[in-house]
């Protein structure tokens, strides 16, 4: 068997290196007006490497570079970095203190889980309804068996697909509460099991901006992994800039510039393994229980909200361009940028004004 596997660390450092080269962030004396300089911390949580950058109130260019910077800053981020630590300890699946652990071994039995587990699950549900089972956050015994959990890549035959497809579908987990103020509760079928790890990250971004709002900062950028979100504008007014990486994952197929925006993108490229000529993704299609394979080789959502962005790239992944497309059409609170095999661009017509495509690729507008 022929194993290809980047790992996402790596993947993550790539984006980390792109984006640091195009934030923007300026250097005392590196341009012709001194920039303030940002306040930055880079941790490890769920899987990737994390970056926080983060401006001081008030920071505004031609602010003297030598004045020192505002620890209260470098408080807010570790704040930061600590609230993401305990939201993986509630969602892990591998960590045995946390809530998804337990309702994975529940064996049917009814678990009470921590409210704001149960809140992102509730959210969650409503985005797997939304995006008609493309989203469906009961695919783990699937993701199992093709070993994306454990990097251990098979190609499960077709018998045992079909019996893990009878342990998935959204529909059939049941989350409680008896009474306001009183623990969720939740259960699933005996063997049935959940993973966030198709919205988890957008939904930390959220907690992590919220945290840097409280604090009074406004201008930030939240980089996890493949999970950007652009607080306010840069301390001189324009714009961020925001990679979309090119289905290599080391070059970047254009530039986006954004401001109070989310950027989330899932990519075929991400983890993989290729058996006998074929190409396997990390994300699987719910309804047959093998890796999307349609065609596109990455999605870009973009929206206010992380959490909606995170869950549309995964669940327009697996629809594929002409459904994620009528998708948009019909419900178009969010923008997208798709990348597909052939070196096409599809770009909702909400952000073609603010994408810079590599000129490698063709593009096109998506108007509604
Ligand atoms: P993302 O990188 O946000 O697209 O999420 C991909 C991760 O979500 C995978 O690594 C799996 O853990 C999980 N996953 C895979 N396919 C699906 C799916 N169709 N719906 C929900 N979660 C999925
Ligand atoms: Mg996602």
């Amino acid at each position: 068997m022929k194993i290809k596997y980047r790992r996402l660390f790596a993947l993550t450092i790539n984006f980390l290196f792109l984006l640091l080269c195009l934030d923007g962030c300026g250097r005392p004396g590196s341009g012709q007006t001194q920039q303030p300089v940002p306040h930055k911390l880079t941790f490890f949580a769920m899987d990737t490497a994390m970056t926080v950058t983060a401006y001081d109130p008030g920071d505004e260019p031609g602010k003297d570079p030598s004045s020192a910077k505002d620890p209260h800053t470098d408080d807010t981020l570790a704040l930061a970095r600590d609230y993401t630590a305990k939201l993986e300890n509630k969602l892990s699946v591998n960590i045995e203190s946390s809530d998804i652990y337990a309702v994975n071994r529940s064996n049917g039995e009814e678990v009470a889980i921590d409210d704001e587990t149960a809140s992102l699950i509730e959210r969650a549900l409503e985005l797997c309804e939304k995006t008609g089972g493309a989203l469906d956050i009961t695919v783990y015994p699937l993701t199992r068996a093709w070993g994306f959990t454990t990097g251990v890549y098979r190609v499960p035959g077709e018998d045992e697909i079909a019996g893990l497809l009878k342990l998935t579908g959204y529909n059939r987990v049941r989350l409680s509460q008896d009474d306001p103020g009183k623990p969720y509760s939740i259960s699933v079928d005996k063997d049935m099991m959940l993973d966030l790890g198709a919205v988890a990250k957008g939904y930390a971004a959220e907690a992590i901006a919220d945290i840097l709002a409280g604090n009074g900062i406004n201008s930030a950028l939240i980089s996890l992994g493949g999970n950007i979100k652009a607080i306010g504008h840069k301390p001189d007014g324009s714009d961020w800039n925001v990679a979309v990486l090119g289905p290599d994952s080391s070059s970047y197929a254009g530039i986006l510039k954004v401001s109070d925006l989310s950027v989330v993108t899932s990519g075929g490229y991400e983890r993989y393994f290729e058996e006998n000529g074929r190409h396997y993704c990390h994300i699987i299609d719910p309804f047959t229980g093998y890796p999307a394979d349609n065609g596109i080789l990455s999605v870009t959502v973009t929206a206010r909200d992380s959490l909606l962005c995170d869950a549309l790239s995964t669940a327009l992944f697996v629809m594929g361009r002409d459904k994620a497309v009528e998708f948009w059409q019909n419900d178009p609170e969010f923008d997208f940028v798709i990348i597909t095999e052939g070196n096409e661009i599809l770009v909702s017509e909400g952000i073609y004004d603010a994408f810079s495509p590599d000129p490698a690729y063709r593009v096109t507008c998506v108007k509604k």
